[in-house]
Order: structure tokens, then sequence, then C-alpha cells
């Protein structure tokens, strides 16, 4: 039997990539804001329907210099339920994270916690939407307001959800995105920042370049984090079918909530009103109790039979190392974070994934059960 993975990326005609390449060979642009990386901006602004966005290379240098873009020091507020480069992010800018528990909806950054750790040092605040679900971005901009703190989004697993057809990218100081291989949206490795006025999008681009504003003056002590034209074309490509792709994951995960959705000790997370998902993970809680084994028994049990699900995020990030020494990061302040890490499933979900081979993930869900 072959392997299921808890995605794939979806990948365009091998033919339509080589005519790109052959552009890209006979015109020998390689990197630089070349034609396709200027080609997928004004594709990509149009339709995630944002003002600015500036293409990087990856995920986590475009979260490291949106921290440099509004010269953001001291403490940040963060969640520790997320990929770890969120607050990687911040210690490569020399900032203290400070944790802040999660919400037991969603999972994400719980706001009526923020307030309570704000101090002189605290300068911005940098929610996740985990798992593609919007934060509570009216709450998150109220305290930000109130207490003069920049909000920087991490948006990597939100790449096209909106709320009421407003890009949840609109909000925060800047927002920004990941093109990881294992994302809803690809350039093999890549991400971006969204900006909302001209000046802050020249400074990103910038920053991605060195500081470099012209030939011989250099503004700021920058970074390389540009994005290359192979990755722009394959972006060009992804594009034209990504609404496909998440028409194909909404499916597959309204397969699993026909399957799962009323299945004692398993919880599934549902649509919210006037919000567009984008269907990027499907996660599952399992109460040990109620199902009858835990969820690293059913997680090693589906390896047995060639499924591998991950269990984002587990562990948490305030566990490693690096972090596990703050005080934020005590148990006792994230109890919700900590249970809902011990209990995470994320199931396989991509646009190739056939809907009889997700009824039967499902279905060895229910007889694996105890
Ligand atoms: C994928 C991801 C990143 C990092 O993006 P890369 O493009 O892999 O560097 C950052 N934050 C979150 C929440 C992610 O899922």
């Amino acid at each position: 039997m072959k392997n299921i993975y808890v995605t794939q990326p979806s990948m365009p005609p091998l033919e339509e990539f080589t005519a790109y390449l052959k552009d890209i060979w006979e015109s020998k642009w390689l990197t630089n804001n070349g034609k396709f990386h200027q080609e997928l901006e004004s594709a990509l602004a149009g339709y995630l329907g944002v003002k600015y966005i500036s293409l990087f290379s990856n995920g986590t240098l475009a979260l490291i210099t949106a921290l440099q873009t509004l010269r953001i020091t001291g403490e940040v507020i963060t969640t520790p339920f997320s990929f770890v480069a969120t607050t990687h992010s911040l210690w490569w800018n020399g900032i203290k994270p400070v944790f802040v528990d999660i919400g037991n909806e969603y999972f994400n950054i719980d706001p009526k916690k923020i307030e309570a750790v704000i101090t002189p040092h605290t300068t911005a605040i940098m929610p996740v939407h985990v798992y593609g679900n919007p934060c509570d971005m009216q709450a998150i901009e109220k305290i930000a307001d109130t207490y003069g703190l920049r909000v920087i989004y991490d948006a990597a697993h939100a790449f096209g959800v909106t709320v009421k057809g407003n890009s949840v990218m609109n909000m925060g100081d800047l927002s920004v995105l990941s093109f990881h291989a294992t994302k809803v949206f690809t350039t093999i490795e890549g991400g971006a920042i969204i900006s909302h006025d001209e000046n802050t999008k020249k400074r990103i681009d910038f920053l991605k370049n060195f500081g470099f504003a012209d030939e011989v003056t250099v503004v700021a002590p920058g970074i390389n984090a540009k994005m290359n034209e192979i990755q722009a074309a394959f972006g060009l490509l992804q594009l034209k079918t990504v609404d496909e792709a998440i028409a194909k994951r909404q499916k597959i995960a309204q397969t699993y909530r026909e399957q799962l959705g009323n299945c004692p000790g398993i919880r599934c997370l549902w649509d919210i009103k006037q919000v567009r998902h984008n269907y990027a993970y499907f996660p599952v809680l399992i109460d040990s109790e109620m199902y009858g084994s835990t969820r690293d028994e059913i997680y090693e049990d589906l390896k047995k039979h060639h499924i591998f699900c991950r269990r984002y995020f587990y562990p948490l990030i305030s566990n490693f190392p690096t972090y596990s020494g703050l005080d934020s990061a005590a148990v006792e302040n994230l109890p919700v974070a900590t249970q809902v890490a011990g209990k995470v499933l994320c199931l396989p979900i991509y646009p190739d994934l056939e809907l009889e081979s997700v009824e039967k993930i499902a279905r060895l869900i229910l007889t694996l059960q105890k």
C-alpha cells in the first residue's frame, strides 16, 4: 500500500513549468525583481485582495524582516501553539517572547489574557491564524490601540482566508505568509509580507535586498531574502489552480466531518460564519477517556497502516529548550495550549487525496477505537 502523508503539494503540469524555464534560460534573469517576480506580486495582491505585497525566499526570513521593518524590540506577546519559526523570528531579532495561552475554540491566542502581561518593554503582539482560522482580530486591535502596540500576524496558514469578504491580511500592521511546499499555495520555498502603505512596502523591499535603496545607497542593515524567478514562475502556475485546490480540500474536510463529526471522543473544528476557509489542515482532538485510546496510540496505529498524520503543534514552542526557561513558558501559564497539544492530530488533507482514501482513514480511526 502507498504511504499517505499529512500533506502533498499539487504539482503544475510539467510542460507548463518547462515553458517558464525556457523563458528564464533565454533571458538569463534569475533573481533580483525579475519579470515573474513582478508578475507574481501583482497577481497575488489581486488574488488576496491586499494593497502591497513583498515576496520572500521563505516565510521565516519574511517574519524576521517584518520585525526589522517596524523596528520591534524588547518584548513581544505571542502564542506557544504554532510552528517554531514564529518564536524563532523573535529570537533572531533579540526580542524576548512572552507566551500567552490560547482559546479553546480555535486555538488562537486568547485576547483576554494579553493585557495582563503587557510591560513597559512590550512593543508588539505576534498572533498566528492557526490552521487558517482567523484570530479575534478586533479584540487584538483594541488592545494594540489602547497600549500603542504593533501587530504582526503570522498568517502562514491563512492564504486566501477572508472574513466577510475582506482578507485577514488587511488587519494589523503587517501579515506574513509562507509559501513552503507544505502550504496551501506554494512556490517550493517562499513567503511574503503584506503591508498597507507604499513607504512600508519600500522599506520591506530595501530590507530584503541588503538595505539597498539604489546602486550606491544602503539605508539599513538588510538581509538577502529575495524570491528568485524559478520560485515566482512556480507560484504563477500554482495561482491558476489554487481555487480548485481549495475546493477539493473543502470536500475532504466535509467528508472527514461526516464520518467523524459525531464520534464520541473526537472533536472536529467547524467552519466559522462569514469566513472563507482554506482547509489548510484538518485537526481533530482526541479525548482519550471517551475515545478509549490516546492520541499517540492512534498516531502510531495509523502509521502501521501507512498513514502519516502530524501532531501539529506538539510539543509547544514554549517546551523547546531555548524557550522553556522563560517565566511565561510555565505549564501553569498555558493550560489550554498544553491540553490541546496533548490531544491534537492533523489528518491528511491535500487536493490530490481521493475521497475514498479519506473515508478509509476515517473508518480506520473508528475501528482503531478501543
Ligand atoms: C510554515 C510556517 C512558518 C515558516 O515558513 P517557512 O516558509 O517554512 O520558513 C512560520 N509560521 C508558521 C505558523 C508556519 O506554519
